[in-house]
């Protein structure tokens, strides 16, 4: 008897204790950044986004959420490690391959007995470990009719590649164990380069004219050479197919049909038109903003599409739904795409929890948090001791309104591939709540440059130097110089790190 009981008694506090662990509903986009959602207090009021929304109505939103290097591969092993690329060995795209022997989040809990699914874009080179179920774009994924990797089998579903992705994430929920919490990460290619919408969406917008940043023109005086001679700028780096030029080939020809009609009568104007200097960097703003916009609609409406079977599955009290996207990006501020730079559009990525009974619905966070902190946060939801390689800090005590007295206020980045693509500098630095010291390194002598961002939030003049700045200056310094030291980065990068190109 007392062998039953004890039995009896062990099975029910496990049960006890499985009940207490939430599910975890992880959705990470691809080059989506704030300054296009509507729950950022987007100021050109571009995009209305009512999914993504709604989790930071319903929890708290982090303002400023940063990434150790706004790139993403190295992005993306940051979130799954807990760690800064020297020590998962992630260093950018071209060359750099996931250590899948590592220790993950996912793995972790998936050994704590979640179950745990990964459905979209991984882009990691090596397979996911530590998912029960996994599927996946090959590589960087096309959005139309996109080839997808199903635990091992190559697929292919015909379709445009958000809806994929929140269809098969859908289907799972449906297909799940239900004895189990679970750990599921929907993960967007949209809105990453070449913004090619959902045919459904090509005329979402009416044609409307979207509000220019100030700094489109951007002459990049009063900063150093490094915001210079990079190669990401509207004026000169967009191509026809980022331009919707020429179309994809990865069309059927029902597909190409709706895309002619759409995109054929604007080009012929567009051409008619021979537009040359700022007007033509005018226009292909607006052609940009259409496609990345309606890119991140369809990421949207997933979002709102999760959430809504969540609810319908009796789901959404015990689950924590998280969403945040590999970095942010140039929306034509400094007149660039993409992303790569310690500047705040590409630095900054949008980064909303909901859990319910303990994140307070509407609440929002202004302290320093990052994607590093993503992997210690969830272990510790679980209740999963994180391994001491981890750089991060859970963030549960923020979610529950109470910020430690010794949370961080100065934090460190670096970015290294170069010169391809886009001749973006390496350049590390030091972040607090006012400044920026940004450190470029590797290409010529190195130089600084320090951004107040009180006096200067789009970060258009440095004012490394100014004698006015000189204590912050030298605090700032010191700052990077212990950050780098604690965080055990090497003083020398091997040259392998900077990618397939050898600096010069
Ligand atoms: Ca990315």
């Amino acid at each position: 008897m007392p062998r039953l009981f004890l039995l009896l008694l062990t099975i029910a506090t496990a049960t006890a204790g499985e009940a207490k662990r939430p599910n975890i509903v992880v959705f990470f986009s691809d080059d989506h950044t704030t300054q296009s959602i509507s729950a950022y207090g987007d100021a050109r009021k571009l995009l209305k986004t009512p999914g993504i929304d709604r989790i930071a109505k319903e929890g708290m939103r982090f303002d400023r959420c940063l990434v150790t290097n706004s790139i993403c591969g190295p992005s993306r092993a940051t979130v799954l490690t807990g760690t800064y690329a020297h020590i998962n060995g992630f260093w950018n795209n071209t060359n750099s391959r996931f250590d899948a022997s590592q220790a993950t989040f996912p793995k972790l809990l998936q050994g704590a007995g979640y179950q745990t699914a990964i459905i979209g874009k991984w882009h990691l080179g090596s397979d996911p470990t530590g998912f029960d179920h996994w599927q996946i774009l090959p590589g960087q994924g096309i959005y139309y009719n996109p080839p997808m990797i199903r635990n091992g089998e190559k697929i292919k579903i015909d379709g445009y590649v958000s809806e994929i992705i929140t269809d098969e994430t859908v289907k799972w929920l449906g297909t799940r164990d239900r004895s189990k919490p679970f750990l599921l990460m929907c993960q967007h290619k949209a809105p990453h380069r070449e913004w090619e919408p959902a045919l459904r969406h090509l005329n979402f917008d009416n044609d409307r004219i979207y509000e220019e940043p100030a700094n489109l023109f951007d002459d990049y005086a009063n900063r150093g050479p490094g915001v210079k001679d990079q190669d990401m700028s509207l004026e000169v780096t967009m191509t026809e197919r980022d331009l919707k030029l020429v179309p994809p080939k990865s069309l059927t020809s029902e597909q190409r049909k709706e895309w002619d009609a759409y995109y054929e009568p604007r080009n012929a104007a567009f051409r008619a038109a021979n537009l040359s200097g700022k007007a033509l960097t005018k226009w292909k703003y607006q052609r940009y903003l259409h496609d990345y916009l309606a890119c991140v609609k369809s990421v949207d409406e997933s979002v709102a599409t999760v959430l809504e079977q969540l609810d319908r599955e009796g789901l959404a009290d015990d689950t924590i739904v998280i969403y945040a996207s590999d970095q942010g990006f140039f929306l034509g501020e400094h007149g660039w795409f993409d992303k790569r730079w310690i500047f705040e559009e590409s630095l900054r990525t949008p980064f909303v929890v909901r859990w319910p009974g303990v994140a307070k619905a509407g609440s929002t966070n202004d302290r320093i948090v990052s994607l590093l902190d993503v992997a210690q946060t969830l272990l510790d939801v679980a209740g999963v001791a994180a391994p001491e390689r981890m750089q991060g800090r859970s963030l549960v005590p923020l979610l529950k309104g109470q910020t430690p007295a010794d949370w961080r206020t100065a934090f460190f980045y670096q970015y290294v591939e170069y010169p391809s693509p886009h001749r973006v500098r390496p350049h590390e630095g030091v972040i607090t709540d006012r400044y920026k010291l940004v450190r470029y390194f590797g290409v010529g002598a190195d130089h600084y440059d320090l951004f107040d961002r009180t006096s200067d939030p789009a970060e258009m003049r440095s004012v490394y130097g100014d004698p006015a700045y000189a204590a912050a200056q030298q605090e700032l310094g010191a700052d990077l110089a212990r950050l780098k030291q604690e965080l055990k980065v090497p003083a020398e990068l091997p040259p392998t790190v900077f990618g397939n190109q050898p600096l010069k």
